[in-house]
């Protein structure tokens, strides 16, 4: 009996290293992009100035940072339009070499994914219709209809102001997107998102919006500074290397500020 047992154990042992090992090995390293000749980034179209889609092209700051890191690597930049919340399990388990949507680094999701150096930051704002004389600040969110993006830091900040009591009463609906979310203001009271995000949808909205910094009424934070990294599989050492070269480079010369004002400028002529 006792034999049979280490015998199972040893078998046990066995399967798990070697799927362990089948999990460590799903990534593409630099040396398998190269050979395949394409860089596979996921992102979700709808966060201007970061992506969204500009006369049937997908544009915007995080593209150029992509588009940068393609060319450093000599190969394709290959970009596929996902569900935001979708994109940390795909570029976890290898679907996808790297993930750029304007991703907050957070703990939660460092446990799924590795990060770049942080190339931006951001907090959240509210937007609600410009006639909207109650919601001026967070607190007043009480009791309120929240729209947000599925499975984003706005997400998951409202629904534990509201699980904490801080926002009693308020109910939280996910949406796609924060334009999508924005779209519904009339059924919905406000929109919580990234601050840029909100300032495009508003200067997009013909005067229909207005957008203001998610803080208390006496201008204390309710959450804290956000910033943005690309993410890579874990383990992907040599990729996220050539990752944050690149960043690096980019922040040193200012184009990721650069590149912020210039889609903030021509996102704002097609955002409704
Ligand atoms: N920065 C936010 C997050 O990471 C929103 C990103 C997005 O909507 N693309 O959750």
């Amino acid at each position: 009996m006792k034999k049979v047992l280490s015998l199972v154990l040893a078998m046990l042992m066995l399967l798990g290293t070697l799927g362990l090992t089948a999990c460590g090995a799903s990534y593409n390293t630099v040396d398998d992009i190269k050979a395949e000749g394409k860089l596979v980034m996921y992102t979700e179209a709808g966060f201007a100035p970061y992506e969204f889609v500009y006369n049937n092209e997908i544009v915007g700051v995080d593209v150029e940072i992509m588009k940068a890191v393609a060319a450093k690597l000599g190969v394709e930049l290959v970009i596929e339009d996902v569900l935001f919340d979708t994109i940390t399990t795909s570029v976890g388990n290898g679907k996808a070499d790297a993930g750029a949507a304007g991703i907050t680094i957070t703990a939660e999701r460092a446990e799924e994914v590795d990060f770049s150096v942080p190339y931006t930051s951001t907090e959240q704002y509210i937007i609600v219709a410009a006639d909207n004389a109650d919601i001026t600040n967070a607190e007043e969110l009480k009791g309120k209809k929240i729209g947000v993006q599925q499975g984003t830091t706005s997400d998951f900040m409202v629904e534990g102001l509201i699980s904490d009591g801080t926002l009693a009463g308020a109910t939280l609906t996910p949406y796609d997107a924060p334009a999508v979310a924005a779209a519904s203001i009339g059924k919905i009271d406000a929109v919580v998102t990234d601050k840029l995000t909100a300032q495009i949808i508003v200067d997009g909205s013909n005067g229909a919006y207005k957008t203001f910094p998610c803080v208390k009424a006496d201008g204390s934070a309710v959450a804290e500074v956000e910033e943005y990294g690309v993410a890579v599989a874990k383990g992907n050492e040599t990729l996220l290397a050539v990752i944050n070269e690149v960043l690096e480079d980019l922040i040193a010369q200012g184009k990721i500020a650069e590149w912020e004002s210039y889609y903030n400028d021509l996102a704002a002529t097609v955002e409704e």
